[in-house]
């Protein structure tokens, strides 16, 4: 596996302070904000603040305590967003687009927590 991470990319941007968001929740290594295009009333970008192109590259290279970090943070929106079907909420999707046959426009690892309203299908039958 070779990865070369761009720090040029806009969630770099976010992580440096240059540019703003809108903050859901902050740990010691991963960052949630609002996604500004949003595709529904709950739209969640979760990211590690660590330099990790796609999830595979974050599943090899990044630390245990990353990983485990990273992981209680997806959960934790899941919870602050109250949609979890465990606590009653109606569900939601998560999903982590990578290279150029899953759409990836920004190279920093995000997944997309989406909730608020029904989602339909996961993907278009071919
Ligand atoms: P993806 O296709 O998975 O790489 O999706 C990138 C997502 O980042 C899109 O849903 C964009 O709306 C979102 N996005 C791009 N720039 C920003 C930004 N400055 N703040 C929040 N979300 C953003």
């Amino acid at each position: 596996m070779a990865y070369a991470y761009d720090d040029k990319n806009i969630f770099a941007k976010i992580l440096r302070g240059e540019i703003p968001n809108t903050t859901v929740l902050e740990t010691e290594h991963s960052l949630a904000f609002r996604d500004i295009n949003a595709q529904a009333p709950d739209h969640v970008l979760v990211i590690p603040k660590g330099p990790y192109v796609c999830f595979d590259h974050f599943a090899a290279e990044a630390s245990d305590a990353e990983i485990a970090d990273y992981t209680r943070a997806i959960g934790q929106v899941v919870a602050a967003l109250k949609v979890g079907p465990g606590d009653g909420g109606d569900g939601y999707r998560l999903l982590s687009n990578a290279g150029k046959d899953g759409v990836q426009e920004v190279p920093h690892l995000h997944v997309h927590i989406v909730a608020g309203r029904p989602l339909g299908r996961m993907l278009q039958p071919l």
